[in-house]
C-alpha cells in the first residue's frame, strides 16, 4: 500500500538534513516560532489551525506542530508555508468530510491531521476506518432534512463515521413502536435511529 511504503521510506530517513520538511522533501529557508502563525491567518488553513490547535486529532497520534517553516520546493523554485513537529513532520489540513463527497472549504469541515494520517484517510476508499473524534467538531443534534449527518460509533459513541444527507425524518416502519427516525440518501435510503447521529454546528 502507498502510504505503508512511504512511511517506510521516512523512517528510513532520519540521517537526512534535517532542515528538510519530512515526507515532502521541502528545503527549509526559513524558521518561526508556532506563536506567530496568527500573522498569516488571512488563509483559511492557517486560520483553521489557530483555532482547532495543531496537533494531530488522531487521538493515539503525538504529532504536534510546534513550528513554522517556509521552504523551497525542489526544482520549481516555489515557497510554501508548512506547520511542522520539532523534527519537521508535516501537519495537514484535513477536510472532516472529503472534497470529493462534497465536503467544504469551510472551518467547521476542517481539522489538524499529520500527514501519515490523512494519507492513510484519504486511501481508506471504503470508509472503514475514518475516525473522527466527536470532539474535533462542534456537534449539533438538531437534524433536519437535507443536513449531511455523522453517525456516532465506537466505544462510548465517541468517534464519527460520515453517514450521508437526510432525505427525510419519519416513522420508522421496520421498528416495533414506529420511532421517529432519519431516512439516508443512497441505494438504500437506510434508515437509523435518530439519537445516533449528529451533524457539525454551523
Ligand atoms: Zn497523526
Amino acid at each position: 500500500m502507498f502510504i505503508i511504503e512511504k512511511f517506510e521510506e521516512y523512517n528510513n530517513k532520519e540521517t537526512k538534513p534535517s532542515k528538510f520538511v519530512k515526507m515532502f522533501n521541502y528545503k527549509v529557508i526559513q524558521e518561526e516560532p508556532i506563536e506567530n502563525l496568527h500573522l498569516y491567518k488571512h488563509k483559511l488553513k492557517n486560520m483553521m489551525f489557530l483555532t482547532k490547535g495543531t496537533k494531530c486529532v488522531v487521538d493515539s497520534c503525538d504529532k504536534v506542530g510546534t513550528k513554522i517553516v517556509h521552504c523551497e520546493i525542489e526544482h520549481n523554485k516555489k515557497h510554501s508555508m508548512v506547520i511542522v513537529t520539532d523534527d519537521y513532520y508535516p501537519l495537514t489540513v484535513d477536510h472532516i468530510m472529503p472534497k470529493s463527497k462534497g465536503g467544504l472549504d469551510e472551518l467547521s469541515n476542517l481539522q489538524p491531521m499529520c500527514y501519515y494520517h490523512n494519507q492513510l484517510k484519504s486511501n481508506d476508499t471504503e470508509g472503514v476506518n475514518i475516525t473522527i473524534p466527536m470532539t474535533s467538531i462542534d456537534i449539533s443534534y438538531d437534524i433536519e432534512v437535507g443536513d449531511f449527518v455523522y453517525k456516532k460509533y465506537g466505544r462510548g459513541n465517541h468517534l464519527l463515521r460520515p453517514l450521508g444527507v437526510v432525505s427525510s425524518i419519519e416513522p420508522n416502519p421496520h421498528h416495533p413502536n414506529g420511532n421517529i427516525s432519519i431516512k439516508i440518501v443512497g441505494n438504500d435510503n437506510s434508515w437509523h435511529s435518530r439519537s445516533s447521529v449528529v451533524k457539525a454546528a454551523k
